[in-house]
């Protein structure tokens, strides 16, 4: 299976610095050997469509609504993502749990509702410092990927599953490679479980993966690919990251 690098440039970027930035990503990028996609605010995905398409990035939503569609004020659903030819969507990062209340099962959601629209969800989970010095790490990732397991049943096989643990989001703590991969593998196991397809589904790694540290997380054996913060800003430590996958 090829490695996924996926930015996710949060709420940062503006027209013009956005158009640097891909355009200095094309320019560098060769063919990959893995694949990769970059997720933008909502309002720059068309901005994406047409500075992307026919490359060999691909683009994202950070986040779908729950709902499908109506009086939803301020929400953007599946359908509208898919007009904008988005092939992924990040569902249930920490800084939507944390910060916009989200649930397990509105998470789950989400992610049901990117698969009917055709997209693939990237489904984030990880512990807080808090429940990992409480042993609870496992419980916690678990608990949140069974309430997705529960919604899309043997769909499972079409997601792609980012283990992010928060307290290594863009903090510049990262996960050793030997934590990160014992996590990756309680995921995989759990997919075994559920799946009909689980050499399909991807578990990438996310929190303060750079170009320095990208090559030894991504050398572990259920370590799928990178979800890139703060280093998918930058296109040269975006591209060694890139590299480092093939
Ligand atoms: C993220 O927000 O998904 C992330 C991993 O951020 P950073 O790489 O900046 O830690």
């Amino acid at each position: 299976m090829k490695k996924l690098i996926a930015g996710n440039w949060k709420m940062n970027g503006d027209l013009a610095s956005n158009e640097a930035l891909v355009k200095a990503m094309l320019a560098d990028i060769g063919t990959p050997s893995c694949n990769v996609a970059l997720c933008s605010p909502a309002l720059y995905l068309g901005q994406l469509q047409s500075l992307l398409k026919g490359s060999p990035i691909a683009w994202g939503s950070q986040d779908v609504s729950a709902q499908e569609k109506g009086a939803f004020t301020g929400e953007i659903s599946a359908t509208m993502l898919r007009d904008f030819e988005c092939r992924y969507a990040i569902v249930g990062h920490s800084e939507r749990r944390q910060y916009h209340g989200e649930t397990d099962e509105a998470v789950a959601t989400k992610a049901q509702r990117a698969l009917n629209a055709g997209i693939t969800p990237i489904v984030c989970v990880g512990e807080t410092l808090a429940q990992r010095e409480a042993n609870e790490t496992e419980a916690v990732v678990k608990r949140q990927l069974a309430a997705v397991i529960h919604a899309v049943g043997h769909c499972i096989s079409e997601i792609v599953v980012a283990y992010e643990p928060v307290w290594a989001i863009g903090t510049g703590k990262t996960a050793t490679p030997e934590q990160a991969q014992q996590v990756h593998a309680v995921l995989r196991a759990q997919i075994a479980a559920a799946s009909e397809h689980p050499e399909r589904v991807q578990i990438l790694y996310g929190g303060s993966m750079n170009a320095a540290n990208a090559a030894s997380l991504l050398s572990q054996p259920d370590i799928d690919g990178g979800l890139i913060g703060g280093a998918s800003l930058k296109a040269a430590d975006f591209l060694q990251i890139v590299r480092a996958a093939g």
